[in-house]
């Protein structure tokens, strides 16, 4: 499913958001949960706006999109991220600056709030690009970034999806991580509350749920940023596409920004984000068509679902999903608010 992204007025600034791509049907969500996706992907856009509107960069736009969507338990990010199959959340997050080329990643975070931040830290304040685990987590307390408890993360919605994973795969189910709140949040629990919606467990499993924002700012840069807490009962160390810079997430000014959402494995194999931009660069195909290319064509093929968003530095917006729906929003200098959950949607 695809959606031609607008360009007539050129834009001096521009953003989309996505929430994560999978299986989701009108059926699979109560209003309430609609809404509440709704909301939050118009709450989001409408911040990264703020900043592209008062002259802010790219990058702080997408930092401050990202920050909200960590912070909210809806989303496979941050708190609400999905758990490994020993239980524990191992966040990955990348950033890159369409401008510089600079790039910044991580990978198996535990206890930084915003791995986001973490990830833009990598990019400004070290030499490197990539910073995994536990020397991820030191970097980021050297750099003044909040830490927390790692149940800080913990959502029993994503617990009651590990636990129907482990019990698939015939592995034993670990203990829930020390200091996990008696209360778990309301809004965590949404999905499941109301009586026959829990039946739905399944279908909630095969949204992917990660985070990314792109966009333009008024000086002309784009850039891209991806955040997730990965796959339910990953193992073994498994890291996805969203922090490898060129799958997940990609920025240059000479064609675009992209951030990625789906089967990691696959948008690794394809290098989905930089595909998507080397089809604008050396074949000129326009934005959607670059990304209907790699998503409809080149990623189904390959048996790999999910989408992406993406924005050009001429102010094209586009976003392509292969999944019954993505959660996403667009916004543009100029250009109304849009915001889509289904195939359907505008
Ligand atoms: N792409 C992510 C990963 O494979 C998952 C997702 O998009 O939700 O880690």
């Amino acid at each position: 499913m695809s959606v031609a992204g607008t360009a007539e007025a050129r834009p001096k600034w521009a953003l989309v958001v996505h929430g994560g791509a999978g299986v989701i049907e009108r059926a699979d969500l109560t209003p309430e949960q609609d809404k509440a996706y709704r909301e939050a992907m118009a709450k989001v856009a409408t911040v990264g706006a703020e900043v592209l509107k008062r002259g802010g960069s790219a990058l702080d736009a997408i930092e401050a999109a990202i920050r909200i969507l960590e912070d909210d338990p809806l989303f496979n990010s941050g708190r609400g991220a999905v758990f490994t199959a020993e239980g524990r959340n191992e966040l990955d997050s990348s950033v890159m600056d369409g401008a510089t080329l600079k790039a910044g990643a991580v990978a198996g975070v535990t206890t930084t709030r915003h791995p986001i931040s973490l990830a833009r830290a990598v990019m400004e304040k070290s030499p490197h690009v990539m910073l995994m685990g536990a020397g991820a987590d030191a970097f980021a307390r050297t750099q003044g970034l909040e830490q927390v408890d790692p149940s800080y993360f913990f959502t029993q919605r994503r617990w009651d999806a590990l636990e129907k994973a482990l019990k698939e795969q015939g592995l034993p189910i670990p203990a829930k991580p020390a200091g996990v709140p008696e209360k778990a949040d309301q809004r965590a629990e949404l999905q499941f509350d109301e009586g026959g919606h829990r039946a739905n467990l399944a279908q909630v499993e095969k949204k992917y749920g990660t985070v990314g924002v792109v966009a333009l700012d008024s000086q002309g840069n784009v850039a891209a940023g991806t955040s997730t807490g990965g796959t339910t009962a990953k193992r073994w160390g498994r890291v996805g596409d969203s922090p490898i810079i060129g799958a997940g997430t990609y920025a240059s000014n000479k064609s675009c920004a992209v951030s990625a959402t789906g089967t990691g494995e696959y948008f690794i194999r394809l290098t989905v984000a930089r595909e998507i931009c080397a089809l604008v660069e050396y074949r000129g195909l326009s934005l959607q068509a670059a990304a209907d290319q790699v998503i409809q064509k080149e990623l189904t093929a390959l048996g790999g679902d999910g989408g992406i968003i993406a924005v050009a530095p001429d102010g094209q917006m586009a976003w392509s999903f292969n999944t019954s729906g993505m959660y996403r929003a667009r916004i543009a200098d100029g250009q109304p608010l849009t915001v889509g959950i289904y195939k359907d949607d505008p």
